[in-house]
């Protein structure tokens, strides 16, 4: 194990500037240069391997490929929302390097003419504050196959008696977003990297550019980490730990190499470029291959595609489809909503905001909303190890608040008829009849139920009428106990108190 030095102390001596690669994968019906089914589409889930192959996504020879427009105009959505400038025209480039993920020997991707470029966005932390990244550009190319590594322990080729290759990734469309080196994040560079990777998702998910799928590896990341001395101009040397791919590691990616970087710096010793392991189990990373800024993959330009270049029309069509940006939607929200700052954040940071959102359109008032999505549906979520909005739908929600808004339930009530909702028993109404859960507010049962709480509290009634009108909570209470809660206690004390004055 390497050594670590402490995290603040790490932070004292040296500046962190992290770098990030996000690779979008699009959920286009085809591939990006052949007619194949895309498997980043819903529609080609859970296909079997090779199956959703073709000679150009093979490499075979004579196979040409044809650039899905689809994929372009996808491309120009999500570069416009980053807010970067669109080129007027680009190149598609041949990354050559050999190795059997790629039946051609190369990959298809963009080099020095990106589709999109210079662009910044806004990404909220968990506090509220706003930091701004900068993107240097973002490009189209294409997915390569994906290896298994049969007989070894690790999975890695290392130790392997052989290894399967499925094409069906091969030739899906992607788009990578490359950050400039990212400055002043300083302790929270981790906790940044964390919080832009979900913008990204959050974005491509808000375009429906990309299923934006996580643990799909829709949305995959690599972290590029560096650290200088306070003070020094030179920035230091990178590591680039490759596809740490949910938020979480990618914040635990960061911080490791800080603490890695800093270990061996401080010591004397030197960082090597090179691109790095995540192992999620251990929490650290490994050396993967050295990598060089100068790494030969002789590129050139793709002879067999023509220039990308889309009409002035096409990007002001895109550009005014675009949604609303989620940093602008999360504002707008808070202020509609009239949530404080803490209520928001306990929203968003459990990623309850759609739900919420929705739980309010199905009629819920919103502090009522966000009680039930941050309080007793994440509780039992987290009891059971789910999503909270996987337990059940915000129009369910709202009508059980409207029964609680009618007088039809009790926040008691309410919660054993959530429980019955999320168990698969019915909507609301179906729950309260089956189980009987409604409030009784018959005025018959109640004052039965009263006459025989007086019947055995016998003082409290002398206490109501000479003024102890408090005493009526012992009647109350009784009163609740016997009808296992669904009395109507307002009611209920309006009869006691009728009664004393009678
Ligand atoms: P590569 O071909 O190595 O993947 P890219 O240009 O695609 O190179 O991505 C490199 C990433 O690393 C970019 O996000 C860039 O801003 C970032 N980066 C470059 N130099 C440094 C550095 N010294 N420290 C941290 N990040 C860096
Ligand atoms: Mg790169």
């Amino acid at each position: 194990m390497a050594a670590l030095m402490d995290y603040d102390k790490a932070l004292e001596i040296f500046e962190p500037v992290i770098g990030l690669e996000v690779h979008v994968e699009l959920n286009t019906r085809t591939k990006m240069f052949s007619a194949s089914g895309n498997p980043a589409n819903d529609e080609f889930q859970g296909a079997g391997p090779n199956t959703l192959v073709s000679p150009v996504d093979l490499g075979l020879p004579g196979s040409m490929p044809t650039v899905n427009a689809e994929a372009v105009r996808k491309s120009i959505s999500l570069g416009l929302a980053l807010g970067c400038s669109i080129a007027p025209s680009s190149r598609f480039a041949r990354k050559n390097y050999f190795y059997p993920d790629l039946g051609k020997n190369y990959q298809i991707s963009q080099y020095d003419e990106p589709i999109a470029f210079e662009g910044s966005v806004e990404v909220e932390l968990e506090d509220g504050t706003i930091f701004t990244v900068p993107i240097e550009r973002a490009h189209m190319e294409e997915d390569a196959g994906k290896l298994t590594h049969v007989g070894g322990s690790t999975g890695r080729i290392q130790g392997a008696d052989h290894s399967l290759v499925d094409y069906n990734r091969a030739g899906v469309p992607l788009v990578e977003i490359v950050t400039h080196p990212i400055f002043g994040a300083e302790h929270r560079a981790p906790e940044l990297a964390k919080a832009y990777l979900g913008t990204i998702r959050d974005i491509a998910r808000s375009l429906g550019i990309s299923e934006a799928r996580m643990e799909r590896g829709n949305v995959r990341c690599d972290a590029n980490v560096s650290l200088r001395p306070r003070g020094a101009e030179k920035l230091g040397t990178r590591t680039e730990t490759k596809n740490v791919n949910s938020m979480r590691s990618v914040e635990r990616a960061v911080r490791y190499e800080i603490r890695r970087q800093a270990a061996i710096l401080a010591d004397g010793g030197t960082i090597t470029q090179e691109t790095r392991h995540w192992h999620e189990d251990t929490g650290e990373t490994s050396p993967g291959r050295p990598k060089s800024d100068a790494d030969d993959y002789r590129y050139f330009p793709e002879p067999d595609l023509l220039p990308v270049a889309p009409s002035e029309e096409l990007i002001e069509e895109l550009r005014a489809q675009l949604p609303e940006a989620p940093a602008v939607k999360r504002r707008r929200l808070k202020a509609e909503w009239g949530f404080t700052d803490l209520e928001f954040q306990d929203v968003a940071n459990g990623g309850l905001t759609d739900v919420v959102e929705q739980t309010i359109a199905a009629g819920a008032a919103p502090q009522s909303a966000r009680k039930w999505w941050t309080g007793e549906i994440t509780r039992l979520a987290n009891a059971a190890d789910r999503e909270p909005a996987d337990m059940v739908s915000p129009a369910h929600v709202a009508q059980l608040q409207q029964l609680v808004d009618a007088g039809t339930l009790t926040d008691k009530l309410a919660r054993q008829v959530l429980e019955g909702v999320i168990a698969g028993e019915g909507d609301p109404q179906q729950v309260v009849d089956a189980r009987g859960l409604a409030v009784v507010s018959d005025d018959g049962a109640l004052i039965a139920a009263i006459d025989d709480a007086l019947a055995a509290q016998p003082d409290v009634m002398e206490k109501i009428k000479g003024g102890k009108v408090q005493a009526a909570g012992a009647i109350i209470g009784a009163v609740m106990k016997a009808m296992k809660g669904q009395a109507d206690a307002a009611r209920v004390r309006e009869l006691i108190l009728e009664r004393a004055q009678a």
